[in-house]
């Protein structure tokens, strides 16, 4: 079996599983955040009654990160009806904008964007603070009301995203039926070069077989060049499954993994036992292919399609108006140093922002120094404006005083995950997806510009 049939098998309480089977499915965690929490409670409580119990309070965990540091009324009041939900149901992770359990979430514009506006528990976007808080462990399911759930694929878990029905449904069962995905099979070998990040890793896969080419497949990730990957790195490559219509992203698990999420349970004193799975011998896969680290290039993935692959040498003289730096891809502390290598002691050319994804990136990047300086000071002396809001802000466009939203049609190159028409904002403005260190050289610049360019 697959890493994935091997997930899935267990977690349906078979011996085996094949591509095709349909099985009932144990969760391990629901996730659900401000946008699509609202709905699935709403499910939950029809189909389930006024009165009903979530299946089981300690593996739901609700993550406001969306629509958050707006003024847009109906966005605050969805983090209030996440809380009320918490509140009546005692559920133990609620990762709150505010510390007043009985409050209610204002986002207070005179404050302005770039000042911090939450509370000690507010922990960011979803993907990003679900490791972080200790939530993702190898061998598990996770299920999420969001299309990036994949992400935790990184830690050798089944991750997927599901909509709010089939989430109102877990919440009251702790099950769902599952098609067992056919595997894709992703053998990395070698080493990135100086210059070329995980994110051009995930946008070759996505430019080999097009943004469609996964559909209901398992994207699986192995080989000797993951070793060379850090868990940001794994992160990021697995976020992006669903941008070929992947169902998950999954890396094998290694030390790297353990170490990661052992720290991170014990941190947080969440669930600290697990059971990895690794791979079999006679794994049948639908899809084989090798990628050679060494040999990838600085990517882009050109406006609207994610699989609408150049290099971004080929696109040297596409003039840009914005450069934008953040979410649950490309929004970690490892991208941000990527991207602050290469902007320091430069000036940004172009309209540039900076959203961490987390608190806990915001804090890293405030007390990190590289000399006299942290690194959120070489970022500003840059000309980057740096919001404290941690959250997804621009990188789905949001409400119309987003930060970062592109609220004319603008070209933006951006370290995030989608370019659909619209996804930043204005529908007619376009989006270029490529790494950190690409979106940091093409700020400088003011074009689409290959990072290694550079490099000293
Ligand atoms: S940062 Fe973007 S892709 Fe990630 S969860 Fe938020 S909106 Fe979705």
């Amino acid at each position: 079996m697959t890493l994935t049939e091997k997930l899935l098998a267990r977690a349906a309480g078979k011996p085996g599983v094949q591509a095709g089977d349909n099985v009932w499915v144990n969760a391990d965690v629901l996730m659900t955040h401000d946008v699509c929490g609202p709905g699935t409670i709403g499910v939950f409580k029809r189909e389930f009654g006024p009165t009903a119990k979530v299946w089981d309070r300690q593996k739901i965990v609700i993550t406001p990160d969306h629509y958050i540091f707006t003024s847009d009324s109906k966005s605050n009041r969805n983090v209030d009806l996440l809380r009320e939900f918490v509140k009546e149901q005692d559920i133990t992770y609620f990762y709150d904008v505010i510390d007043d359990r009985n409050g209610a979430w204002k986002f207070d514009a005179s404050k302005g964007q770039f000042v911090r506006q939450f509370g000690s528990r507010y922990a960011g976007v979803c993907h990003s603070a679900l490791p972080q808080k200790g939530h993702t462990r190898p061998g598990e399911v996770l299920f999420g009301t969001d299309s990036h759930t994949c992400t935790a694929g990184a830690f050798n878990e089944f991750a997927t995203g599901i909509g709010n029905t089939d989430a109102g449904f877990v919440m009251g069962t702790g099950k769902l039926l599952l098609k067992v995905p056919e595997t894709m099979h992703f053998r990395l070998e070698g080493r990135l070069q100086p210059g070329v990040m995980a994110k051009d890793i995930i946008l070759h896969c996505i430019g080999e077989i097009g943004f469609d080419g996964a559909t209901y497949r398992a994207l699986q990730f192995d080989g000797p060049g993951v070793a060379s990957l850090s868990m940001d790195d794994r992160m990021t490559v697995a976020n992006m499954a669903i941008e070929a219509g992947g169902k998950n992203g999954i890396f094998e698990f290694d030390a790297k993994t353990e170490e990661f999420v052992n720290y991170r349970t014990r941190l947080n004193c969440t669930k600290q036992s697990y059971e990895p799975v690794t791979c079999d011998k006679n794994e049948k896969f639908v899809y084989e292919t090798v990628v050679d680290l060494d040999q990838l290039e600085p990517l882009v993935a050109c406006h609207p399609d994610p699989g609408q692959r150049k290099t971004a040498k080929e696109l040297g003289s596409l003039k840009l108006d914005r450069a934008y730096i953040g979410s649950c891809t490309g929004g970690k502390t490892s991208d941000f140093l990527e991207f602050a290598r290469i902007v320091r002691g430069k000036k940004v050319v172009l309209d540039t922002f900076g959203v961490p994804a987390t608190p806990e990136i915001v804090r890293d990047l405030q007390t990190t120094y590289w000399g006299d300086q942290t690194i959120w000071q070489v970022l500003v002396a840059a000309g980057v404006q740096m919001t404290e809001n941690a959250g997804c802000a621009a990188c789905l466009g949001g409400p119309v005083d987003t930060f970062g939203r592109m609220n004319t049609p603008l070209k933006c190159i951006s370290a995030t995950n989608r370019n659909f028409p619209g996804r930043m904002g204005h529908k007619e403005s376009q989006v270029f997806l490529a790494s950190p260190a690409t979106v940091a050289a093409s700020a400088l610049t003011g074009q689409v510009t290959d990072p290694r360019a550079f490099l000293s």
